[in-house]
């Protein structure tokens, strides 16, 4: 007898995440079948220029042979385990060493996990651990932003700043969300752009204030959002909203998944926007996207802390199975060998002045009211009335019709709300970006 029950079709078994489930079930998925360079290909043999490095993680693109490589030779090597009970594969130990030698802000020590997710849900059990282990219990609320995005754990969703967050019920409670730094969107009328930063820090100053700056254990924030939509901090930001924290004496997180190892044109998005801080979260480039991963960094200061707190709890009571994994830590230590030594970030530099300057001048066009970025990473924000800045009803849906129609024509951009997002892979050319927006602009001229 067969026991096993023959799937009724290929696809239909799939959850899909972040997806609309329902419209799913009608049109079903594209199905992704190879990659090349900064192409993908579906099954039908279409193919795509991946305008978002897939999740913004495959910076080298779909074909990088030396990763390929660097997996089959640790998986022949050590091909599985683990870092628990005072052991770790040497490849592991070699990955944080190379992590704290380029850290932006010294560094001493590294924890692994395996996505952004788990770094983010990490961070916050150091620092609730660290708070009790120091007679300090109470210290346990959590500043972000509105329009931060750091992951879908638990803890990493709550700490999000948007508004499906609370469909899951999940805490508000615990976690203090500040203004978005987002100048062109939050300033208001009349507002000038210094204005509208010394707004945010008094906001931040009587938020402290007001709890209580010993109840709160942390803040965390992306040195510039990108699920929220691609957007810089006002200018001066981290430089004047950090001599606030450490007059409370309250850690800064800086959650770089999206923006460590070069996306921002620095090797660090903390380079690039002044961001000082007391632990780091880093994953998606680390692995090209070749391998689940993540980073947590931690400041020599916090580092003995940590210790400190852990000597009152016996042990340091975290860990995930497959975190530190020698798999992804060789094909990270290829990544960062490839990224510094042959070239890229140097190939990088020579192409974000294309990148920008095609990005931004669609803000000439009648319905975009900003484009906006940083390095290799843009957004347009479409407008139905660029004096107010009136944005389209959300039923009509423009951001995706555009991403929709974006695709039709062989490109993949990320819609989000009325804008749309690009994080194209390094290794693009000149020419390709030309392709891109080219692209770009026909759909533009068709969907608005
Ligand atoms: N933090 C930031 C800034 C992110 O952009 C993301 C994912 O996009 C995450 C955390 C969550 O990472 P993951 O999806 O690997 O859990």
């Amino acid at each position: 007898m067969n026991l096993i029950a023959p799937a009724p079709d290929r696809t239909s078994a799939f959850l899909h995440p972040f997806s609309d489930l329902g419209s799913l079930q009608q049109d079903g998925p594209s199905v992704m079948t190879e990659g090349d360079g900064i192409y993908v290909r579906d099954e039908s043999g279409k193919r795509y220029i991946e305008g978002n490095s897939g999740l913004w993680n495959a910076v080298l693109g779909f074909s990088d042979s030396r990763l390929a490589d660097a997996a089959s030779e640790q998986y022949r090597r050590l091909p599985a385990y683990h870092a628990f009970f005072g052991r770790v594969p040497e490849t592991s130990a070699r990955l944080a060493r190379r992590l704290v030698d380029i850290a932006p802000v010294p560094m001493a020590r590294v924890f692994f996990a395996n996505s952004g997710s788990e770094a983010n849900d990490t961070v916050v059990k150091m620092l609730w651990m660290l708070a009790r282990a120091e007679g300090r219990p109470q210290r346990r609320k959590l500043l972000s932003r509105r329009g931060a995005y750091h992951g879908t754990t638990v803890m990493g969703t709550s700490l999000t700043g948007k508004d499906y967050v609370r469909a899951f019920g999940l805490p508000p409670e615990g976690v203090i969300f500040l203004t978005c730094p987002h100048y062109w969107r939050e300033g208001r009328a009349g507002e000038s752009e210094a204005d509208f930063l010394d707004r945010l820090v008094a906001e931040l100053e009587q938020t402290i204030v007001r709890e209580g700056a010993d109840t709160i254990a942390g803040m965390i924030a992306e040195p510039i959002m990108g699920a929220g939509g691609v957007i810089p901090p006002v200018a001066g930001y981290f430089a004047a909203i950090q001599p606030v924290l450490r007059r409370h004496h309250i850690p800064l997180v800086a959650d770089e998944v999206i923006s460590g190892f070069g996306r921002t044109g620095s090797l660090w998005g903390s380079q690039t926007y002044g961001v000082e801080p007391d632990l780091i979260i880093a994953s998606k480039c680390i692995t090209a996207g070749y391998f689940p991963m993540s980073a947590v960094m931690v400041s020599a200061e916090f580092d003995d802390r940590l210790t400190a707190a852990s000597q009152e709890f016996g042990e340091f009571p975290h860990g995930f199975t497959t975190g530190a994994h020698p798999v992804g830590c060789a094909i990270a230590l290829t990544v960062l060998d490839i990224l510094l030594n042959r070239g890229v970030l140097d190939h990088l530099a020579g192409i974000i002045p294309a990148f920008q300057s095609r990005l931004r001048s669609f803000a000439g066009h009648p319905l975009i009211g900003e484009a906006r970025g940083v390095g290799l990473m843009g957004a347009l924000d479409v407008v139905a009335d660029k004096p107010t800045k009136a944005p389209f009803p959300s039923d009509f849906e423009v951001g995706e019709r555009i991403a929709k129609a974006a695709f039709r024509r062989g490109l993949i951009i990320r819609p989000l709300g009325n804008s749309v997002i690009f994080a194209p892979p390094f290794i693009m050319t000149r020419s390709e970006i030309d392709t891109m927006f080219d692209i770009v602009q026909a759909t533009l001229d068709e969907v608005l």
